[in-house]
């Protein structure tokens, strides 16, 4: 087994601003795994916001370097709980090693990866395409530079949101989802949900922050127009449960949960618990959004947009085309490097770890 790490630098076709700030470039570590002339390969990026960076990354991942030659013989699901303990619970650099494992092992038995879950490739739902925050007349732009998308995420935490959709409704009838990222009260989330729901909006996510009161979450769930979603509420296993009866559904993202063994066992356990199911990803490149895609027939919701924010990447996989995913003709997750254009894009020399 060997492990050698990039640390990207991802150009976005355009600025991207939610709540918390803009980025023009999207730092990513990609991994890859080889073993016997094989590779898998997985990704996660790099997050100031979370605090994970690629030295801190690169750190954690030489605590699992001794351990490396168990995926040998065991699978990344058996595995995981052993990582995670070694990684001292750095979910960001687990992530990244868990996709490439996922990979390398559908590699290895010749068969996409959602097949070696048992899973059935059918009725897997489109990916929304997100328009970040900007000017109204800018968003709207945003809308017609891609008009055929079937499914728009809608960036807010403004003081203009209403106003926002509102004209944005003005523009198509395609499916609109907000994500307010945490910046509305429940007073403001309650009224907002009535008027959103006229505008024929399919969900809210994660209106209020973190740190609400359980009774405003509560309130919220019963008296909100539409359903909400939890995104920042819920970031690992025991945060299904905790959302339960907050939330009507839960928006898993791979690298704040640990990889893809803990989103498959999060999201059959909210739909246990008949929550919704999405899965959300960050700016990232093909091999990130070829990983969160074998997750699709477990999904209600996509949001795999990542690679389409970008100008250019050095990867190649998944495919999202008007919100239609399509898959990597190749084996395991099916994301790869590009080797012909790394150069272009590496920030600093590969490491490897042996
Ligand atoms: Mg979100």
């Amino acid at each position: 087994m060997k492990l050698t790490l990039y640390q990207l630098n991802l150009p976005l076709a355009y600025e991207f601003t939610i709540a918390r700030g803009s980025i023009t470039t999207q730092p990513s570590m990609v991994v890859k795994l080889e073993h016997e002339g094989l590779s898998g390969y997985g990704e996660v990026t790099e997050n100031a916001f979370y605090g994970h960076t690629f030295d801190s990354m690169t750190a954690s991942l030489k605590k699992i370097v001794p351990r490396l030659e168990d995926y040998v013989a065991q699978s990344p699901m058996e595995l995981w709980p052993k990582m995670h303990s070694l990684i001292d619970g750095d979910m960001f650099a687990l992530s990244a090693l868990d996709i490439a494992a996922h990979d390398l092992r559908g590699r290895q038995k010749g068969i996409p990866t959602w097949q070696d879950w048992d899973l059935e490739w059918k009725n897997v739902p489109h990916s929304s395409y997100t328009i970040g925050i900007d000017t109204i007349g800018n968003m709207v732009a945003k809308l017609h530079e891609l008009p055929d998308w079937s499914i728009y995420k809608i960036k807010l935490g403004t003081v203009h949101d209403i106003e926002i959709v509102t004209e944005l409704r003005k523009h198509t009838d395609a499916i609109f989802r907000v994500d307010a990222n945490c910046g509305w009260t429940v007073e403001e989330a309650i009224r907002n949900s009535k008027i959103l729901a006229d505008l024929n909006i399919e969900f809210i996510e994660q209106p209020l922050p973190i740190t609400a009161a359980r009774e405003d979450k509560s309130r919220l769930a019963v008296e909100s127009a539409l359903p909400i979603i939890a995104d920042e509420d819920c970031q690992t296993v025991p945060d299904v449960g905790r959302c339960a009866g907050l939330f009507h559904g839960v928006n898993v993202k791979i690298c704040k949960c640990g990889g893809l063994t803990p989103a498959i066992g999060m999201l059959r356990n909210a739909r246990q618990l008949s929550m919704k199911t999405m899965v959300g990803c960050m700016v990232e490149s093909s091999i990130g959004i070829s990983g969160a895609a074998q997750l699709l027939p477990l999904l209600d919701y996509a949001d795999l947009d990542g690679a389409v924010l970008l100008k250019d990447e050095p990867a190649r996989g998944a495919t999202v085309i008007d919100g239609r995913v399509t898959l990597s003709e190749l084996p395991g997750c099916g994301g790869e490097l590009l080797t012909e254009k790394l150069d272009s894009y590496l920030i600093r020399a590969k490491e490897v770890l042996c």
